[in-house]
């Protein structure tokens, strides 16, 4: 039987038709509308249109969101004092710096620059580790919108082997941690596996729960997967005029018994997570 789709798009409608009504409460008794400020850097098209959803999501949900656009060669320093100024702006309350920057800047100088109250990204090394230790101020977008997936299908995670595909810092190893947790949506046993993995085909096949984010165009095959697994795709790739994740989706789905299209799957719920993750930085803002 070919596996249930697991549509991100509806569910990331629903999150943020929750964001939007918990906003308009959130203004109706403080008078704050929750504000994200976009930094981006550069013409690449790719970050110009993430951007530009992300700022389409906050109006669909009440949340005002500005745009700072730099040019190419704006330099690390330029960009240090409009990270700065954002920081001291009391009206703005979540900070995104659209990545990749520019190879002439380090992303890190700039990421840790963010304070962590703003960091609605959740990369600062403050909130990175609240995370681990299991209390979250900022749930890292990508990665809870993944969880968040599993708990709307019902999926259960408990004892299940999840096998996280990629260690980065934006998805991989903050997925790993969320799974890894005590509590709901979590309580998994948890295998990461990146580049320098000996023979992933035999560990991915163990796995009960497969989220793959490589960067690869189809690179999980259907003989990797153990019939009836979930899979989660967060991969987004080009191939041509098409978006292919990093599942090779037509023969995986006819091995899994649930997994996320690639586009409409993980990508609509890393935005909605963004979202209020703004709301909950304004909350914490009016203390
Ligand atoms: P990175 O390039 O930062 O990380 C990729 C990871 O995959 C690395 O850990 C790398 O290992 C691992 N990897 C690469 N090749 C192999 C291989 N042959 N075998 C096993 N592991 C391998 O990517 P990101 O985590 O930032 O993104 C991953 C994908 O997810 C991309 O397609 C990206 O576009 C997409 N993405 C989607 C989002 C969404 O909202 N849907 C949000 C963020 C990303 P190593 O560390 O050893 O190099």
């Amino acid at each position: 039987m070919p596996a249930q789709i697991i549509d991100g798009k509806a569910v990331a409608a629903r999150m943020t038709a929750e964001v939007a009504t918990n906003a308009a409460a959130f203004q109706h008794s403080t008078g704050i509308v929750p504000h994200l400020a976009a930094v981006l850097v550069g013409d690449d098209p790719a970050s110009a249109v993430y951007v530009r959803n992300k700022q389409r999501a906050c109006e669909k949900a009440g949340l005002k969101s500005s745009l700072h656009r730099l040019p190419i060669d704006t330099t690390e320093a330029q960009l240090l004092d409009l990270v700065e100024d954002l920081n001291a702006d009391s009206t703005v309350h979540g900070i995104l710096v659209q990545l990749p920057l520019p190879k002439h800047i380090r992303e890190q100088v700039i990421l840790d620059a963010v304070i962590a109250n703003k960091d609605v990204d959740c990369f600062h090394p403050h909130n990175v580790g609240l995370l681990v230790q299991g209390r979250p101020r900022f749930l890292p977008c990508t990665p809870a919108g993944c969880q968040r997936l599993l708990a709307e299908y019902n999926i259960s995670t408990a004892g299940a082997h999840a096998v996280v595909i990629g260690r980065s810092e934006i998805v991989g190893k903050p997925m790993a941690m969320l799974l890894v947790q005590r509590g709901a949506v979590a309580d998994a046993t948890v295998t990461i596996c990146h580049s320098r993995t000996k023979d992933l085909a035999a560990i991915v096949r163990q796995a009960d729960i497969v989220i793959a984010a490589i960067g690869k165009a189809r690179f999980v095959t259907a003989d990797m997967i153990k019939p009836g697994a979930v899979v989660i795709d967060v991969g987004i790739n080009r191939d041509g005029d098409k978006l292919v994740g990093d599942v090779d989706f037509d023969a995986v789905s006819q091995v899994a018994s649930a997994i996320t299209p690639v586009p409409g799957g993980v990508g609509p719920m890393t935005i909605a997570t963004l979202l209020r993750n703004t709301l909950t930085a304004a909350q914490l803002s009016a203390g």
